[in-house]
């Protein structure tokens, strides 16, 4: 059996972000299986905004919703000189100018540099919304949630909205978007270690080295969970044999799981005897955050 020390966390909050190279590999059955194994003092926060789906398998009851606006700039026409100063400092290429600067909210990252520059006070900023936080709990797990407008590509913005509900205590579980992209590193940024969620297959494998680039430059511990598994003798294995990457847990290619999945039904409901691997792994993932954490 676990120790357990996963399932009663107090005190300082110890964040663990749950990603993938690629969509599809089960990164959100696994954050919810560890919130659901934590059993007390634990949050699930979903930002995988463009697509949240945790709430379709952990259920929540949802407790109150906040709308979450970011501020972009807008131009006073009468002000403006025309000099040009906010384009060249927009680092995003947020601004066109054509004898007047002409702003591009969807790039647009709010700095608010251009607002700084500008001699004549001629910009001035306006809210724009860009999407909803729910929030709620299962039994004793919280849970926030992430949901873009449609149409929106400031993703970072409401991943950080998202963020901020940390109870800053407990253990928190970051649900992270695929892929390796602005929205990637906003959610794993700062937390005490990212959990890899892979398929034993060379497309796996690939994504997964791309996310690690990623990682690496961050400099956060890491390890992976294979999930589909179906040999221990496979690439992700090899992989991180030949790395060094601790590989902390495996779960199994079993159709029963997928059948459940298809059916909103979460893993530790269809496979509760995969319970101790997870918080043996929630244990292991402790140890190795303090471990580089002491470097
Ligand atoms: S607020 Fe920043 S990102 Fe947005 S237009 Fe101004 S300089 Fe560009
Ligand atoms: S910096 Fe101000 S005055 Fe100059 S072009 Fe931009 S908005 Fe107009």
């Amino acid at each position: 059996m676990s120790t357990g020390t996963g399932s009663k966390t107090a005190g300082k909050i110890f964040t663990v972000a749950v990603a993938s190279g690629k969509g599809g590999t089960g990164k959100t059955t696994v954050a919810i299986s560890m919130a659901l194994c934590a059993e007390t003092d634990v949050q699930l926060l979903d930002c995988d905004v463009e697509e949240p789906n945790a709430h379709i398998l952990l259920k929540p009851s949802i407790q109150g919703n906040e709308h979450v606006s970011m501020p972009v700039p807008f131009l006073d026409e009468a002000k403006c000189t025309g000099c040009g100063k906010c384009s060249g400092i927009c680092a995003f290429n947020a601004i066109v100018f054509l004898k007047k600067p002409l702003f591009l909210p969807d790039l647009c990252h709010s700095c608010g540099l251009c607002m700084k520059v500008c001699p004549g006070k001629a910009i001035m900023e306006k809210p724009r919304h860009i999407g909803i936080l729910e929030i709620g709990a299962k039994g004793d797990v919280g849970f926030v949630s992430g949901c873009l407008d449609i149409g929106i590509a400031s993703s970072p913005a409401l991943i950080r909205a998202v963020r901020k509900q940390s109870k800053n205590a407990g253990l928190e579980i970051i649900d992270c978007p695929p892929g390796t992209a602005c929205s990637f590193v906003t959610s794993v940024k700062d937390s005490d270690f990212v959990l890899l969620v892979t398929e034993p297959t060379r497309f796996g494998l690939h994504d997964m080295t791309l996310a690690i680039k990623v990682i690496k430059q961050l400099k956060l511990p890491f390890g992976v969970l294979v999930n589909k598994s179906i040999s221990d003798d496979d690439c992700i294995g090899k992989y991180c044999s030949s790395e060094k990457i601790p590989l902390l847990m495996r779960i199994p290619d079993d159709r029963s799981i997928a059948e459940a999945y298809s059916r909103g039904v979460d893993l530790m409901e269809v496979k509760p005897e995969l319970k101790d691997g997870f918080l043996k792994m929630i244990d292991a993932v402790r140890a190795i955050a303090e471990e580089d954490g002491g470097k």
